[in-house]
């Protein structure tokens, strides 16, 4: 067996556990109580809705901390949990290049190497076509926020 086959079957059985473990145990959910961001995200395909917030720290252009709520499939909400793990405390212009790089990989064969760990397991979605959508929704709406910021 090839290097890369034995790493797409272990990416498969790495895929199954993380969206398990983040629908079961999501982290950041919830709201905030005084966001400075707030977007609002809606999958019509499969029902996804989506509420993600953020606090914003102007001076080093950082996210200091965001949340999600909302109702939908284990994948949509996983996708969103491994979304705020990656981009709570990390620069603005950081967070935007990650949500460009994911949806890149959402419609081709590469991973650049800013796509490892839970998110590296993420792309075991591109596997199911229809359910792309449901883990692109939480980067779309997030991203849909952070473009809100491009004037200040
Ligand atoms: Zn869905």
């Amino acid at each position: 067996m090839s290097q890369e086959q034995n790493k797409r079957i272990h990416l498969d059985q790495m895929y199954q556990e993380i969206i398990r473990d983040h629908h079961k145990d999501p982290r950041n959910f919830g709201s905030l109580e005084k966001p400075d961001l707030r977007e609002e995200g809606y999958n019509p395909v499969c029902g996804d809705r989506i509420v993600i917030e953020l606090t914003i720290d102007p001076e080093k252009k950082m996210i200091k901390k965001s949340a999600f709520s909302g109702e939908g499939c284990s994948i949509c909400m996983a996708s969103a949990s491994i979304l705020m793990q990656e981009t709570e405390n990390r620069l603005i212009s950081e967070s935007k290049a990650l949500i460009e790089d994911f949806r890149k990989v959402m419609q081709s064969e590469e991973i650049p190497e800013s796509i490892e760990g839970d998110l590296e397991a993420l792309t075991g979605v591109r596997k199911f076509p229809v359910r792309i959508k449901c883990a692109l929704l939480p980067w779309t709406t997030l991203k849909k926020a952070l473009d809100g910021l491009e004037n200040d």
